[in-house]
């Protein structure tokens, strides 16, 4: 009879069974479904052990998790550049959740609290962690990305100082959204967006969304954005871009650069590539005003062919971009006063345990997929305000 027992009925058997002990920590039950990559197109679900938890470490009750196009290559190629899957590794690093239990030394946040989890941690230990560039730490553990697990599961541990308690009214599906938005922000600080830059954003995936929106935040007056497909173009119109311009795969950078300054009215001081193909980091460096800056936040072949003597007899600077750093609590400032709003970003959900259909969903941009949230718990379980 036991094998009757719907889907549903068993997440909320297990959400019951979530109880307030007398220390104030809350004692759970032992479900802890994992969505775990084996290998190349090899996604499972399966049981894994709750974790125990450091002193400096809260584990956590996950809610909600976004699908990143990492992920989905890495289901796809095993692999990428040269972080390569050589043993199973849970997915998933866009995420929030509910703290459950707390290490000893843990003081930021309480059992109960609704957090957004920053998903890399560095060593704190070396030149770059100590100077503040901790994204560049060598010794990053960054979940989701070889040889580190995700957090796609029902209980994930992870250090204290990495999770952001998030207000009442702002959702799961948002916080977990403040990863994507952290490379938007980190993408505009990198290019030094202020009041008045002119923007041109390439690409309008969910990172050139996000980066459109820190951008209009953070003062932009003109942004153009560029995509290949019009639905992607019509999203960030209803954002609030300021131009949009349908690009083909064919057209020269040098004659696109031309018909982006005459439709921004002048050349853009600051580009952030966000697609990674080499036609549109050419076009970045030649739209853009001399003196200006150039960001690339799209990964795509390892090597590409640029105009450099153009770029530097123009002095105009070319900067990478690589995730963020301390940009959690400023992308959750912004969300928190309603400065941007993630929220349409979200066009799917699904429940954990139909992963396989919510990455299909996102591989193939089905129903004009833009961000693919997995909901570990019932949706709204934990917001007060629903999404
Ligand atoms: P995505 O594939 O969902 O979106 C990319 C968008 O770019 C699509 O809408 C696509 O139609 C469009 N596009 C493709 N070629 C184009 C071209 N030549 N000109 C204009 N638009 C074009 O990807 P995403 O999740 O939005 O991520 C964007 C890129 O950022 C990816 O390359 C990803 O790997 C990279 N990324 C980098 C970092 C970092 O830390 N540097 C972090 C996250 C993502
Ligand atoms: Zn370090």
């Amino acid at each position: 009879m036991l094998k009757l027992v719907s889907s549903r009925l068993f997440d909320r058997r297990v959400l019951q069974s979530i109880r307030h002990t007398c220390d104030g920590s809350i004692e759970m039950a032992k479900d802890n479904l994992t969505a775990v990559l084996h290998g190349i197109e090899d996604m499972r679900l399966e049981q894994r052990p709750i974790p125990q938890i450091a002193d400096d470490e809260v584990l956590i009750a996950m809610d909600s998790v976004g699908i990143c196009g990492s992920d989905v290559h890495y289901l796809a190629h095993g692999r990428i550049g040269d972080f390569i899957l050589t043993k199973p590794m849970v997915i998933g690093h866009e995420s929030s959740g509910v703290v459950t239990k707390l290490g000893k030394k843990v003081t930021n946040v309480k059992v109960g609290d609704r957090v957004a989890i920053e998903p890399g941690v560095p060593c704190r230990y070396c030149d770059h962690c100590k100077q503040g560039k901790y994204n560049l730490c060598p010794g990053m553990v960054f979940c989701a990305t070889p040889p580190y697990d995700g957090n796609l599961t029902r209980f994930y541990k992870h250090p204290a100082d990495f999770c952001f308690k998030l207000p009442d009214h702002v959702s799961m599906e948002e916080g977990a959204l403040l990863e994507p938005l952290s490379v938007g922000v980190h993408a505009c600080n990198r290019a030094e967006v202020t009041l008045g830059s002119k923007v041109l954003i390439l690409g309008a995936g969910p990172i050139g969304l996000v980066t459109l929106l820190a951008a209009q935040s953070m003062g932009a007056s003109e942004i153009l954005i560029t995509d290949l497909l019009q639905q992607r173009l019509d999203v960030a119109k209803e954002l609030g871009a300021t131009h949009t311009l349908l690009l083909s795969k064919d057209q020269s950078a040098e004659e696109t650069a031309k018909l982006v300054q005459k439709i921004m009215g002048g050349e853009p001081d600051k580009a952030i590539d966000c697609c990674g193909a080499e036609s549109s980091a050419r076009l970045a460096i030649f739209a853009t005003r001399s003196g200006g800056v150039v960001v690339v936040v799209g990964m795509g072949a390892p090597e590409v062919k640029l105009p450099m003597i153009n770029a530097l007899a123009r002095e105009v600077d070319i900067r990478g971009v690589f995730r963020y750093c301390n940009d959690y609590a400023s992308a959750l400032a912004l969300v928190a006063s309603g400065k941007v709003n993630v929220k349409r970003l979200v066009t799917h959900h699904f429940d954990i345990k139909e992963t396989d259909k919510a990455f299909e969903t996102a591989r193939k941009g089905l129903g004009g997929a833009i961000k693919v949230m997995i909901h570990v718990q019932p949706r709204d379980t934990n917001n007060p305000c629903k999404f």
